[in-house]
């Protein structure tokens, strides 16, 4: 087909008028603006704009409000957010992520830990498994609407080369613990592995790398304080399971007659840099000295559940303004990644325990799933809300499938009717990472293909033991 020219000159006159009207050339300029969204800031007033729209420039949020900030940008992308939920990205404050590769094995089994889980990692793990799991856990929690998540685990350099590659955000501790483990001898050596990771990380803009002695009975006294020293001395935070089993109770009393939260606060591990997952046992005291020493607790309902532990008092503590936010902890325990697969959970369970229908509403859940977390992570300053400043992480939430319509009350929505594939676009540190459902940054299929091949491995090894 050939073209009038003339015509062509007129379309073009008429789309520039269209792009640049008069007066609007000295408009500031910014990478990305997401128009008519139903926007959740999660900031402190809790402000909704049912037809909002957020501003994003590089790495960071510049505007957020309604429709007609949009006009103060010239924009060099925008996305018809078509009415959906756009809420800041969600945090998963405790997993185990590479362990996706062990998901489903063994369920349903009488001390799998020992039995199962233990042997396998000793024989198995290794930074290809670690790598691939990673990659695929980090993958679900993309399309799930999570765009931070901290990590308890080994070869954590490799965590960090997968979340890199995928663009997602993440806390990765490098496990330090009193037995051998896959990729240090003894906790020394946990230690210097974990020093070599930090080095290599630690200004990195989407990886914060951390120390992670794995709980208070799986290293002695003085390993835990020399953990403590190290972190500080390398200003880092430090990921560890906390109060999380009555066994554990009951060793650290006939150890310390202290209870854990108290003997970690004895061994100096008890300050702001902390990330305690779990926080099952614990005492009314031990509360208070949590939330004093500003100590971040990740609430890991559904795994703790699914072990027949018990519901630790989360309400409490997020009443008492603690630090705490959701956790799914790794997929061996857990199954799955998503906080939209948590939330109705904490809403529901601790009505149950408090034979209350009206504590733990879905407003609280959704902070706890946001915001919450970020504070959980201390990283309450750059992520967690959307507002001007803070770092773009942004996710667009479809409300237009069959089970989330009708919408009264968005949170009530987000947190019981809500499912993981709902989230149709997902973005991090500005970078859309996923779109309509699309990874942009990954091939899908070549990951599932790699996991697929090592779970083969794991099922012959699984087999024999
Ligand atoms: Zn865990």
């Amino acid at each position: 087909m050939r073209l009038n020219p003339i015509l062509v000159v007129l379309c073009l006159l008429l789309v520039s008028t269209d792009c640049y009207p008069q007066g609007q050339k000295e408009l500031p300029s910014a990478d990305l603006i997401i128009t008519n969204a139903y926007v959740v800031t999660m900031n402190e007033g809790k402000d909704i704009f049912p037809n909002g729209a957020v501003v994003v420039q590089g790495s960071r949020i510049v505007a957020v409000g309604g429709a007609e900030i949009a006009r103060n940008f010239k924009a060099a992308r925008t996305i018809d957010a078509q009415g959906g939920i756009v809420l800041p990205g969600m945090v998963n404050t405790h997993t185990h992520v590479s362990m996706t590769v062990f998901r489903g094995l063994a369920d349903d089994v009488p001390d799998r830990l020992r039995r199962f889980i233990f042997p396998l990692e000793k024989m198995m793990v290794d930074r290809d498994l670690v790598y691939w799991g990673a990659l695929h856990g980090s993958v679900e929690m993309v399309q799930a609407g999570v765009t931070t998540y901290a990590d308890m685990y080994y070869f954590e350099d490799e965590v960090a080369r997968a979340a890199k590659e995928i663009g997602i955000r993440a806390l990765l501790g490098e496990t330090v613990i009193g037995f051998p483990s896959p990729d240090a001898q003894t906790p020394a050596e946990g230690i210097e592995y974990a020093r070599k990771f930090i080095n290599a990380y630690k200004n990195d803009p989407l990886v914060t790398p951390a120390l992670a002695p794995h709980a208070p009975y799986t290293l002695d006294a003085q390993q835990l304080r020399t953990v403590g020293e190290e972190a500080r001395a390398m200003d880092v935070p430090v990921l560890i399971h906390l109060a999380e089993t009555t066994r554990e109770v009951e060793t650290v009393r006939k150890l310390s007659g202290k209870t854990p939260v108290e003997y970690l606060d004895s061994v100096g591990l008890l300050d702001r840099r902390l990330l305690a997952a779990h926080c099952i046992y614990v005492t009314d005291s031990d509360i208070e000295l949590l939330k004093t020493r500003g100590v971040g607790i990740s609430h890991n309902v559904v795994s703790n559940i699914k072990s027949a532990k018990a519901v630790a008092p989360a309400l409490r503590m997020f009443d008492l303004r603690l630090r705490i936010g959701l956790g799914t902890d790794g997929p061996m325990s857990g199954n799955t990644l998503d906080i939209i697969g948590q939330m109705g959970y904490v809403a529901k369970l601790h009505k149950l325990v408090n034979q209350d229908q009206t504590v733990m509403p879905a407003i609280k859940v959704v902070e706890m799933a946001t915001i919450g977390g970020a504070r959980a992570l201390h990283m309450e300053d750059s992520i967690g809300s959307l507002e001007p400043g803070k770092l773009a992480d942004v996710v667009i939430i479809d409300n237009d499938s069959v089970n989330m319509v009708p919408m009264y009350d968005v949170y009530s929505s987000l947190v019981y009717a809500a499912n993981a594939r709902d989230v149709r676009t997902t973005i991090i540190h500005g970078r859309i990472i996923m779109e309509n459902r699309q990874m942009k940054t990954v091939d899908v299929e070549k990951i599932k293909a790699a996991v697929r091949s090592i779970s083969k491995k794991i099922a012959a090894a699984a087999a024999k033991l």
